[in-house]
């Protein structure tokens, strides 16, 4: 939890508290949702949670699951309007990642024939099946995970870090 003079500093907080304008597309009890003032497509959207968070880790899950649960709302009534026909969501988390706004926000980005955007990586070859297995030991191991049961199949079904159950510590 932030301190409330890092609060009172966030622009997020601020827009939240009314102190700073906004143009807001939805508003709920934990959420809400406005145009980025410098679009990268028209319509570009930020869904912030209420409650400042300034990374994924100081994000609680209840208002970070609403804050996927709308973005996913808005690019799917978005698409089905016609006012895009694809969506990007975009999170950038801790300033290695891009983050310049210290408060949570998952970019929703609507998509048009020839709108400009575009994500620029360079794919790093295709590794072969035990290199995968040695990043997926290697991630597992950092996560506290055990190894798969070999008895249940060769390739069980991805399950999401911690397995959909409570999160080992
Ligand atoms: P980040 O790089 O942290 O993922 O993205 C921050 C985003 O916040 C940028 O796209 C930037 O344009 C947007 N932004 C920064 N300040 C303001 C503001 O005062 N109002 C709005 N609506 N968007 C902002
Ligand atoms: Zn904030």
């Amino acid at each position: 939890m932030a301190t409330a003079a890092a609060q009172e500093r966030c622009v997020f907080c601020e827009i939240v508290a009314g102190r700073l304008p906004a143009s807001f597309v939805y508003t709920d009890d934990d959420v809400v949702a406005f145009l980025d003032i410098r679009p990268l497509t028209s319509g570009h959207l930020l869904v912030i949670p209420r409650q400042h968070a300034d990374r994924l880790e100081t994000l609680d899950p209840g208002p970070g699951a609403q804050v996927f649960t709308v973005a996913q709302q808005l690019a799917v009534r978005l698409r089905r309007s016609g006012f895009c026909a694809g969506t990007n969501l975009f999170l950038a988390d801790g300033v290695l990642a891009g983050q310049e706004v210290f408060h949570v926000h998952l970019h929703v980005i609507p998509r048009t024939q020839r709108d400009g955007f575009g994500l620029r990586a360079r794919r790093r070859g295709q590794p072969d099946r035990a290199k995968l297995d040695a990043t997926a030991d290697l991630i597992r191991e950092r996560l506290g995970r055990p190894p798969p049961d070999d008895q249940l199949s060769p390739h069980p079904p991805a399950e999401p870090p911690g397995g959909g159950g409570a999160p080992s510590r």
